[in-house]
Protein backbone atom coordinates (compact mmCIF):
# COMPACT_ATOMS: atom_id res chain seq x y z
CA UNK A 1 0.00 0.00 0.00
CA UNK A 2 1.28 3.68 -0.66
CA UNK A 3 1.98 5.71 2.24
CA UNK A 4 -0.05 9.28 1.89
CA UNK A 5 1.70 12.35 3.39
CA UNK A 6 -0.78 11.77 6.52
CA UNK A 7 0.39 8.60 6.75
CA UNK A 8 -2.80 7.35 5.41
CA UNK A 9 -3.31 5.52 2.37
CA UNK A 10 -6.74 6.61 0.32
CA UNK A 11 -8.01 3.11 0.11
CA UNK A 12 -7.23 1.47 3.04
CA UNK A 13 -6.55 3.88 5.41
CA UNK A 14 -3.65 4.54 7.89
CA UNK A 15 -0.22 2.54 6.94
CA UNK A 16 3.70 2.80 8.00
CA UNK A 17 5.96 1.40 5.93
CA UNK A 18 8.62 1.18 8.90
CA UNK A 19 10.02 -1.72 10.46
CA UNK A 20 8.41 -3.73 7.46
CA UNK A 21 9.91 -1.55 4.51
CA UNK A 22 12.80 -3.85 3.76
CA UNK A 23 10.56 -7.15 3.67
CA UNK A 24 10.21 -7.77 0.35
CA UNK A 25 13.67 -6.64 -0.85
CA UNK A 26 15.89 -9.84 -2.08
CA UNK A 27 17.59 -11.21 0.03
CA UNK A 28 16.20 -8.88 3.02
CA UNK A 29 18.27 -10.84 5.51
CA UNK A 30 21.81 -10.02 4.33
CA UNK A 31 24.52 -7.58 5.87
CA UNK A 32 24.78 -6.46 2.00
CA UNK A 33 20.98 -5.75 1.15
CA UNK A 34 20.74 -4.04 4.85
CA UNK A 35 23.64 -1.67 4.41
CA UNK A 36 22.05 -0.50 0.73
CA UNK A 37 18.68 0.54 2.36
CA UNK A 38 20.32 2.61 4.90
CA UNK A 39 21.43 -0.57 7.49
CA UNK A 40 23.70 0.48 10.34
CA UNK A 41 23.33 4.72 9.14
CA UNK A 42 22.00 4.46 12.78
CA UNK A 43 24.37 3.14 14.40
CA UNK A 44 27.25 5.36 13.30
CA UNK A 45 25.16 8.55 14.51
CA UNK A 46 24.46 6.76 17.80
CA UNK A 47 28.04 6.26 18.23
CA UNK A 48 28.93 10.04 18.09
CA UNK A 49 25.99 10.77 20.82
CA UNK A 50 26.58 10.23 24.07
CA UNK A 51 24.71 7.08 25.76
CA UNK A 52 22.66 9.32 28.27
CA UNK A 53 21.22 11.48 24.69
CA UNK A 54 20.08 8.11 23.23
CA UNK A 55 18.13 7.61 26.29
CA UNK A 56 16.66 10.86 26.25
CA UNK A 57 16.16 9.91 22.54
CA UNK A 58 14.09 6.89 23.15
CA UNK A 59 12.14 8.67 26.19
CA UNK A 60 10.80 11.85 23.94
CA UNK A 61 9.58 8.92 21.34
CA UNK A 62 7.61 7.70 23.52
CA UNK A 63 8.56 3.91 22.23
CA UNK A 64 6.64 1.95 24.68
CA UNK A 65 7.53 -2.25 24.91
CA UNK A 66 5.93 -4.02 22.09
CA UNK A 67 5.99 -7.44 24.11
CA UNK A 68 2.74 -7.03 25.31
CA UNK A 69 2.74 -4.55 28.27
CA UNK A 70 3.54 -1.28 26.80
CA UNK A 71 5.91 -0.28 29.56
CA UNK A 72 8.12 3.03 28.32
CA UNK A 73 11.11 2.12 26.50
CA UNK A 74 13.33 4.62 27.71
CA UNK A 75 12.14 4.66 31.05
CA UNK A 76 12.91 1.62 31.28
CA UNK A 77 16.83 2.08 29.94
CA UNK A 78 16.68 5.03 32.65
CA UNK A 79 16.46 3.05 35.24
CA UNK A 80 20.04 1.04 34.53
CA UNK A 81 22.62 2.81 37.04
CA UNK A 82 25.19 4.37 35.16
CA UNK A 83 29.07 4.68 35.47
CA UNK A 84 28.60 1.92 38.41
CA UNK A 85 31.56 0.16 36.82
CA UNK A 86 29.48 -3.28 37.57
CA UNK A 87 28.25 -5.45 34.62
CA UNK A 88 24.90 -4.35 32.74
CA UNK A 89 23.51 -6.85 30.61
CA UNK A 90 20.94 -6.48 28.01
CA UNK A 91 18.70 -9.53 26.91
CA UNK A 92 16.06 -9.33 23.58
CA UNK A 93 13.11 -11.45 24.58
CA UNK A 94 12.22 -13.33 21.15
CA UNK A 95 10.51 -15.89 22.63
CA UNK A 96 7.50 -15.35 21.32
CA UNK A 97 4.63 -17.74 22.70
CA UNK A 98 1.45 -15.87 22.46
CA UNK A 99 -1.19 -17.89 20.50
CA UNK A 100 -1.97 -16.19 17.57
CA UNK A 101 1.57 -13.67 17.90
CA UNK A 102 3.65 -14.39 14.51
CA UNK A 103 5.32 -11.17 14.36
CA UNK A 104 8.76 -10.72 16.01
CA UNK A 105 9.84 -14.76 13.63
CA UNK A 106 8.64 -12.59 10.64
CA UNK A 107 10.63 -9.39 11.45
CA UNK A 108 14.11 -11.92 12.37
CA UNK A 109 13.33 -13.72 9.30
CA UNK A 110 12.83 -10.90 6.89
CA UNK A 111 15.38 -8.37 8.54
CA UNK A 112 17.67 -9.76 11.21
CA UNK A 113 19.83 -6.73 10.83
CA UNK A 114 17.55 -4.44 12.40
CA UNK A 115 17.20 -6.63 15.80
CA UNK A 116 20.96 -6.52 15.90
CA UNK A 117 21.60 -3.01 15.06
CA UNK A 118 19.08 -2.05 17.49
CA UNK A 119 20.76 -4.37 20.27
CA UNK A 120 24.08 -2.43 19.40
CA UNK A 121 22.99 1.01 19.72
CA UNK A 122 20.98 0.35 23.04
CA UNK A 123 23.79 -1.75 24.44
CA UNK A 124 26.12 1.24 24.09
CA UNK A 125 23.27 3.40 25.45
CA UNK A 126 22.66 1.56 28.44
CA UNK A 127 26.59 1.04 28.77
CA UNK A 128 26.41 -3.20 28.29
CA UNK A 129 28.83 -4.79 27.15
CA UNK A 130 27.33 -8.05 27.06
CA UNK A 131 24.06 -8.94 24.91
CA UNK A 132 22.12 -12.07 25.03
CA UNK A 133 19.53 -12.80 22.10
CA UNK A 134 16.59 -15.51 23.88
CA UNK A 135 15.02 -17.14 20.28
CA UNK A 136 11.85 -19.45 20.91
CA UNK A 137 13.15 -23.12 20.46
CA UNK A 138 10.76 -24.11 17.80
CA UNK A 139 11.77 -21.40 15.63
CA UNK A 140 15.38 -23.14 14.23
CA UNK A 141 14.84 -21.53 10.78
CA UNK A 142 14.95 -18.33 13.63
CA UNK A 143 17.56 -19.11 15.66
CA UNK A 144 19.74 -19.67 12.74
CA UNK A 145 18.82 -16.48 10.82
CA UNK A 146 19.61 -14.21 13.61
CA UNK A 147 22.67 -16.15 14.45
CA UNK A 148 24.19 -15.90 11.13
CA UNK A 149 22.81 -12.15 11.40
CA UNK A 150 25.30 -11.85 14.22
CA UNK A 151 28.39 -13.35 12.62
CA UNK A 152 28.34 -11.08 9.62
CA UNK A 153 27.48 -8.16 11.88
CA UNK A 154 31.07 -9.36 14.04
CA UNK A 155 32.77 -9.96 10.21
CA UNK A 156 31.56 -6.59 9.82
CA UNK A 157 33.11 -4.95 12.68
CA UNK A 158 29.74 -3.86 14.25
CA UNK A 159 30.45 -6.11 17.09
CA UNK A 160 33.06 -7.19 18.87
CA UNK A 161 35.96 -5.09 19.93
CA UNK A 162 36.12 -1.47 19.36
CA UNK A 163 32.76 -1.46 17.47
CA UNK A 164 33.56 1.41 14.40
CA UNK A 165 36.45 2.58 16.13
CA UNK A 166 34.29 3.91 18.71
CA UNK A 167 36.38 2.47 21.41
CA UNK A 168 32.91 0.40 22.46
CA UNK A 169 32.81 -3.36 22.72
CA UNK A 170 30.11 -5.35 22.54
CA UNK A 171 29.56 -9.48 22.58
CA UNK A 172 26.06 -10.66 21.52
CA UNK A 173 25.03 -14.62 21.67
CA UNK A 174 22.25 -16.14 20.36
CA UNK A 175 20.65 -18.72 22.54
CA UNK A 176 17.71 -20.90 21.84
CA UNK A 177 15.28 -21.48 24.62
CA UNK A 178 13.45 -25.13 24.80
CA UNK A 179 9.96 -24.02 23.83
CA UNK A 180 8.07 -23.56 27.24
CA UNK A 181 5.84 -20.76 26.91
CA UNK A 182 6.80 -19.34 30.14
CA UNK A 183 10.21 -18.63 29.40
CA UNK A 184 8.94 -15.67 27.42
CA UNK A 185 8.28 -14.31 31.19
CA UNK A 186 11.42 -11.75 31.17
CA UNK A 187 12.17 -13.51 34.39
CA UNK A 188 11.64 -16.70 33.85
CA UNK A 189 13.54 -15.94 30.77
CA UNK A 190 16.56 -15.32 32.69
CA UNK A 191 16.37 -18.00 35.12
CA UNK A 192 16.65 -20.42 31.97
CA UNK A 193 19.40 -17.86 30.36
CA UNK A 194 21.43 -18.76 33.58
CA UNK A 195 21.04 -22.42 32.94
CA UNK A 196 18.29 -23.18 35.83
CA UNK A 197 14.34 -24.38 35.37
CA UNK A 198 12.79 -21.61 33.46
CA UNK A 199 10.35 -20.12 36.24
CA UNK A 200 9.18 -16.97 37.35
CA UNK A 201 11.14 -14.88 39.97
CA UNK A 202 9.34 -12.18 42.34
CA UNK A 203 9.01 -9.10 41.23
CA UNK A 204 10.39 -6.50 42.13
CA UNK A 205 13.17 -6.40 42.21
CA UNK A 206 12.87 -5.92 38.53
CA UNK A 207 15.51 -6.97 35.85
CA UNK A 208 15.85 -3.40 35.38
CA UNK A 209 17.55 -3.54 39.27
CA UNK A 210 18.37 -7.49 39.68
CA UNK A 211 18.12 -9.08 36.17
CA UNK A 212 20.69 -11.69 34.96
CA UNK A 213 23.56 -12.77 37.34
CA UNK A 214 21.67 -10.18 39.36
CA UNK A 215 22.91 -7.13 37.51
CA UNK A 216 20.76 -4.73 36.15
CA UNK A 217 19.37 -6.02 32.85
CA UNK A 218 17.52 -4.21 30.66
CA UNK A 219 14.63 -7.05 29.16
CA UNK A 220 12.84 -5.73 25.85
CA UNK A 221 10.96 -6.95 23.03
CA UNK A 222 12.31 -8.10 19.53
CA UNK A 223 10.00 -5.35 17.39
CA UNK A 224 10.67 -2.98 19.98
CA UNK A 225 14.65 -3.26 20.09
CA UNK A 226 14.44 -3.52 16.16
CA UNK A 227 12.60 0.03 16.38
CA UNK A 228 15.60 2.20 17.85
CA UNK A 229 17.62 2.14 14.69
CA UNK A 230 14.81 3.97 12.94
CA UNK A 231 13.98 6.86 15.80
CA UNK A 232 17.86 7.22 15.69
CA UNK A 233 17.57 8.10 12.32
CA UNK A 234 14.15 9.72 12.35
CA UNK A 235 14.56 11.48 15.48
CA UNK A 236 11.56 11.46 18.34
CA UNK A 237 9.25 13.54 16.35
CA UNK A 238 9.16 12.11 13.26
CA UNK A 239 8.23 8.43 15.25
CA UNK A 240 5.70 10.42 16.94
CA UNK A 241 3.88 11.45 13.96
CA UNK A 242 2.48 8.07 13.99
CA UNK A 243 0.34 6.53 16.50
CA UNK A 244 -1.62 8.15 19.04
CA UNK A 245 -0.04 10.74 21.63
CA UNK A 246 0.12 7.99 24.56
CA UNK A 247 0.95 5.26 21.84
CA UNK A 248 3.32 6.51 19.72
CA UNK A 249 4.95 4.90 16.54
CA UNK A 250 4.09 1.95 13.84
CA UNK A 251 3.34 -1.81 15.01
CA UNK A 252 2.93 -4.49 13.49
CA UNK A 253 -0.49 -7.04 13.79
CA UNK A 254 -0.08 -10.12 12.96
CA UNK A 255 -3.70 -11.16 11.84
CA UNK A 256 -4.83 -14.61 11.88
CA UNK A 257 -8.18 -16.61 11.40
CA UNK A 258 -11.13 -16.12 9.06
CA UNK A 259 -9.77 -13.16 6.98
CA UNK A 260 -9.05 -13.68 2.95
CA UNK A 261 -5.30 -12.61 3.38
CA UNK A 262 -3.87 -13.76 6.88
CA UNK A 263 -0.13 -11.91 7.67
CA UNK A 264 1.71 -9.12 9.38
CA UNK A 265 0.09 -5.65 9.17
CA UNK A 266 2.46 -2.73 9.60
CA UNK A 267 0.14 0.41 10.68
CA UNK A 268 0.26 3.51 13.13
CA UNK A 269 -0.85 2.07 16.50
CA UNK A 270 -4.35 3.51 17.07
CA UNK A 271 -5.61 1.62 13.69
CA UNK A 272 -9.16 -0.28 14.13
CA UNK A 273 -9.98 -3.80 13.52
CA UNK A 274 -12.36 -2.32 10.58
CA UNK A 275 -9.34 -0.86 8.37
CA UNK A 276 -7.33 -3.86 9.38
CA UNK A 277 -9.71 -6.18 8.06
CA UNK A 278 -9.79 -3.84 4.78
CA UNK A 279 -5.61 -4.61 4.35
CA UNK A 280 -6.39 -8.31 4.94
CA UNK A 281 -9.07 -8.80 2.13
CA UNK A 282 -12.06 -8.61 4.59
CA UNK A 283 -13.39 -11.51 5.97
CA UNK A 284 -12.92 -15.24 4.28
CA UNK A 285 -15.74 -15.52 1.78
CA UNK A 286 -18.01 -12.73 3.34
CA UNK A 287 -18.92 -14.70 6.66
CA UNK A 288 -19.70 -12.28 9.33
CA UNK A 289 -17.26 -12.01 12.41
CA UNK A 290 -18.22 -13.50 15.56
CA UNK A 291 -15.11 -12.54 17.85
CA UNK A 292 -11.37 -11.86 18.11
CA UNK A 293 -8.52 -10.95 20.15
CA UNK A 294 -6.73 -7.43 19.75
CA UNK A 295 -3.72 -8.90 21.25
CA UNK A 296 -3.02 -13.19 21.40
CA UNK A 297 -5.87 -15.16 23.42
CA UNK A 298 -4.81 -13.52 27.37
CA UNK A 299 -6.49 -10.16 26.30
CA UNK A 300 -10.32 -10.21 26.39
CA UNK A 301 -11.89 -11.03 23.44
CA UNK A 302 -14.19 -8.27 21.69
CA UNK A 303 -16.87 -8.63 19.12
CA UNK A 304 -17.90 -7.13 15.89
CA UNK A 305 -19.24 -4.26 17.95
CA UNK A 306 -15.68 -3.24 18.69
CA UNK A 307 -14.75 -3.22 15.06
CA UNK A 308 -13.89 0.69 15.65
CA UNK A 309 -11.89 0.41 18.78
CA UNK A 310 -8.51 2.07 18.54
CA UNK A 311 -6.09 -0.47 18.63
CA UNK A 312 -3.39 1.27 20.77
CA UNK A 313 -2.75 0.42 24.71
CA UNK A 314 -5.95 3.02 25.89
CA UNK A 315 -8.20 2.55 23.48
CA UNK A 316 -7.87 -1.45 23.54
CA UNK A 317 -8.03 -0.62 27.29
CA UNK A 318 -11.16 0.85 27.01
CA UNK A 319 -13.29 -1.19 25.00
CA UNK A 320 -12.32 -3.76 28.22
CA UNK A 321 -9.50 -5.41 26.56
CA UNK A 322 -5.91 -5.00 26.54
CA UNK A 323 -3.50 -4.29 23.29
CA UNK A 324 -1.15 -7.40 24.37
CA UNK A 325 0.78 -8.69 21.63
CA UNK A 326 -1.12 -7.16 18.64
CA UNK A 327 -1.81 -10.88 17.37
CA UNK A 328 -5.83 -10.22 16.13
CA UNK A 329 -7.45 -13.55 15.78
CA UNK A 330 -10.33 -13.48 13.75
CA UNK A 331 -13.22 -16.05 13.74
CA UNK A 332 -16.17 -16.03 11.93
CA UNK A 333 -19.69 -16.82 12.87
CA UNK A 334 -19.01 -20.75 12.50
CA UNK A 335 -16.90 -21.31 14.87
CA UNK A 336 -18.19 -22.23 18.40
CA UNK A 337 -16.97 -19.97 21.18
CA UNK A 338 -16.63 -22.68 23.86
CA UNK A 339 -14.89 -24.89 21.91
CA UNK A 340 -11.88 -21.49 21.10
CA UNK A 341 -12.04 -21.08 24.79
CA UNK A 342 -11.55 -24.75 25.94
CA UNK A 343 -8.80 -25.46 23.18
CA UNK A 344 -6.64 -22.01 24.73
CA UNK A 345 -7.21 -22.94 28.00
CA UNK A 346 -5.99 -26.45 27.46
CA UNK A 347 -3.07 -24.57 26.33
CA UNK A 348 -2.43 -22.40 29.40
CA UNK A 349 -3.22 -25.44 31.53
CA UNK A 350 0.07 -27.18 29.73
CA UNK A 351 1.46 -24.06 29.71
CA UNK A 352 1.69 -23.10 33.35
CA UNK A 353 4.73 -23.42 35.32
CA UNK A 354 3.19 -25.41 38.93
CA UNK A 355 4.59 -23.12 40.68
CA UNK A 356 1.87 -21.47 42.41
CA UNK A 357 -0.82 -23.54 43.30
CA UNK A 358 -4.21 -21.34 41.70
CA UNK A 359 -2.79 -21.43 38.28
CA UNK A 360 -1.50 -25.38 38.58
CA UNK A 361 -4.61 -26.09 40.10
CA UNK A 362 -6.90 -23.73 38.40
CA UNK A 363 -6.20 -24.37 34.65
CA UNK A 364 -6.68 -28.10 35.32
CA UNK A 365 -9.90 -27.40 36.40
CA UNK A 366 -10.97 -24.86 34.02
CA UNK A 367 -9.71 -27.90 31.11
CA UNK A 368 -11.68 -30.64 33.16
CA UNK A 369 -15.09 -27.78 32.79
CA UNK A 370 -14.75 -27.04 29.91
CA UNK A 371 -14.05 -30.19 28.32
CA UNK A 372 -16.85 -31.54 30.37
CA UNK A 373 -19.37 -29.16 28.81
CA UNK A 374 -18.32 -29.86 24.90
CA UNK A 375 -18.38 -33.55 25.92
CA UNK A 376 -22.31 -33.02 26.42
CA UNK A 377 -21.95 -33.91 29.67
CA UNK A 378 -22.29 -30.27 31.46
CA UNK A 379 -25.07 -28.25 33.53
CA UNK A 380 -25.73 -24.51 33.82
CA UNK A 381 -23.84 -24.25 37.19
CA UNK A 382 -20.45 -24.85 35.27
CA UNK A 383 -20.81 -21.73 34.09
CA UNK A 384 -20.77 -20.06 37.26
CA UNK A 385 -18.18 -23.07 38.16
CA UNK A 386 -15.73 -21.25 35.81
CA UNK A 387 -16.43 -17.66 36.45
CA UNK A 388 -15.14 -18.45 40.42
CA UNK A 389 -12.42 -20.59 39.63
CA UNK A 390 -11.36 -17.46 37.67
CA UNK A 391 -11.66 -15.31 40.37
CA UNK A 392 -9.50 -17.52 42.55
CA UNK A 393 -7.04 -17.73 39.73
CA UNK A 394 -7.04 -13.68 38.64
CA UNK A 395 -4.70 -11.70 40.90
CA UNK A 396 -3.81 -14.39 43.08
CA UNK A 397 -1.09 -15.97 40.66
CA UNK A 398 2.64 -15.52 40.58
CA UNK A 399 2.78 -14.35 36.94
CA UNK A 400 0.83 -13.05 34.33
CA UNK A 401 0.40 -16.75 32.57
CA UNK A 402 -2.24 -17.03 35.41
CA UNK A 403 -4.21 -13.38 35.16
CA UNK A 404 -4.27 -14.38 31.13
CA UNK A 405 -5.69 -17.71 31.23
CA UNK A 406 -8.64 -16.19 32.29
CA UNK A 407 -8.87 -13.46 29.91
CA UNK A 408 -10.79 -15.68 27.56
CA UNK A 409 -12.79 -17.50 29.95
CA UNK A 410 -14.22 -14.37 31.37
CA UNK A 411 -14.57 -12.22 28.12
CA UNK A 412 -16.73 -15.43 26.42
CA UNK A 413 -18.74 -15.30 29.24
CA UNK A 414 -19.62 -11.77 29.13
CA UNK A 415 -20.45 -11.84 25.56
CA UNK A 416 -21.63 -15.86 24.56
CA UNK A 417 -23.31 -16.95 27.97
CA UNK A 418 -25.98 -18.09 26.02
CA UNK A 419 -23.59 -20.44 24.27
CA UNK A 420 -22.15 -21.66 27.07
CA UNK A 421 -25.72 -22.29 28.37
CA UNK A 422 -27.11 -23.77 25.37
CA UNK A 423 -24.35 -26.90 25.43
CA UNK A 424 -25.38 -27.67 29.14
CA UNK A 425 -28.60 -27.65 28.04
CA UNK A 426 -28.72 -29.68 24.54
CA UNK A 427 -26.23 -32.16 26.03
CA UNK A 428 -24.43 -33.48 23.32
CA UNK A 429 -21.30 -33.38 22.41
CA UNK A 430 -20.34 -30.31 20.53
CA UNK A 431 -18.38 -30.77 16.88
CA UNK A 432 -15.04 -29.48 17.07
CA UNK A 433 -14.93 -26.04 16.14
CA UNK A 434 -18.54 -25.35 15.00
CA UNK A 435 -21.07 -23.85 16.56
CA UNK A 436 -23.05 -26.56 18.43
P1 LIG B 1 4.71 -6.06 33.40
O1 LIG B 1 3.72 -4.96 33.27
O2 LIG B 1 4.93 -6.67 34.74
O3 LIG B 1 6.14 -5.51 32.95
C1 LIG B 1 6.39 -4.93 31.70
C2 LIG B 1 7.84 -4.53 31.65
O4 LIG B 1 8.08 -3.35 32.40
C3 LIG B 1 8.81 -5.54 32.23
O5 LIG B 1 9.99 -5.55 31.46
C4 LIG B 1 9.08 -5.06 33.63
O6 LIG B 1 10.34 -5.46 34.12
C5 LIG B 1 9.01 -3.56 33.43
N1 LIG B 1 8.55 -2.86 34.63
C6 LIG B 1 7.27 -2.76 35.05
N2 LIG B 1 7.22 -2.02 36.18
C7 LIG B 1 8.50 -1.67 36.48
C8 LIG B 1 9.08 -0.90 37.52
N3 LIG B 1 8.36 -0.36 38.50
N4 LIG B 1 10.42 -0.76 37.51
C9 LIG B 1 11.17 -1.30 36.54
N5 LIG B 1 10.66 -2.02 35.49
C10 LIG B 1 9.34 -2.20 35.49
O7 LIG B 1 4.30 -7.15 32.32
P2 LIG B 1 4.91 -8.59 32.05
O8 LIG B 1 4.40 -9.55 33.05
O9 LIG B 1 6.40 -8.50 31.85
O10 LIG B 1 4.27 -8.91 30.64
C11 LIG B 1 2.88 -9.11 30.51
C12 LIG B 1 2.54 -8.96 29.04
O11 LIG B 1 3.22 -9.95 28.30
C13 LIG B 1 1.07 -9.13 28.73
O12 LIG B 1 0.55 -7.87 28.44
C14 LIG B 1 1.03 -10.05 27.52
O13 LIG B 1 0.36 -9.43 26.45
C15 LIG B 1 2.48 -10.20 27.16
N6 LIG B 1 2.82 -11.54 26.65
C16 LIG B 1 3.54 -11.59 25.51
C17 LIG B 1 3.89 -12.81 24.95
C18 LIG B 1 4.65 -12.86 23.65
O14 LIG B 1 4.75 -13.93 23.05
N7 LIG B 1 5.20 -11.74 23.19
C19 LIG B 1 3.52 -14.00 25.60
C20 LIG B 1 2.79 -13.91 26.77
C21 LIG B 1 2.44 -12.66 27.31
FE1 LIG C 1 3.81 -20.70 37.03
FE2 LIG C 1 1.24 -20.17 36.43
FE3 LIG C 1 2.16 -19.49 38.78
FE4 LIG C 1 3.02 -18.20 36.56
S1 LIG C 1 0.96 -18.15 37.38
S2 LIG C 1 4.27 -18.91 38.28
S3 LIG C 1 3.01 -19.94 35.10
S4 LIG C 1 2.03 -21.61 38.00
Amino acid sequence: ATNGADGRDARVGPVTPVLTKRWMSPRSWTLKTYEQLEGYTALRKALRAHPDQLIQLVKDSGLRGRGGAGFPAGMKWGFIPQNDGKPHYLVINADEGEPGTCKDVPLMMADPHSLVEGVIITAYAIRSHYAAIYVRGEALHCIRRVHAAVQEAYRAGYLGKDILGSGFDLDVVVHAGAGAYICGEETALLDSLEGKRGQPRLKPPFPATAGLYSAPTVVNNVETIASVPYIVNGGSGWFRTMGTEKSPGPKIYSITGHVERPGQYEAPLGITLRELLKLAGGMKDNIPLKFWTPGGSSTPLLTAEHLDVPLDFEGAAEAGSMLGTTAIQVFNETVSVPWAVMKWTEFYEHESCGKCTPCREGTFWLAQVLQRMLRGEGTPEDVETLLDVCDNILGRSFCALGDGATSPITSAIKYFRHEFLELCEKNQPALAGAQS
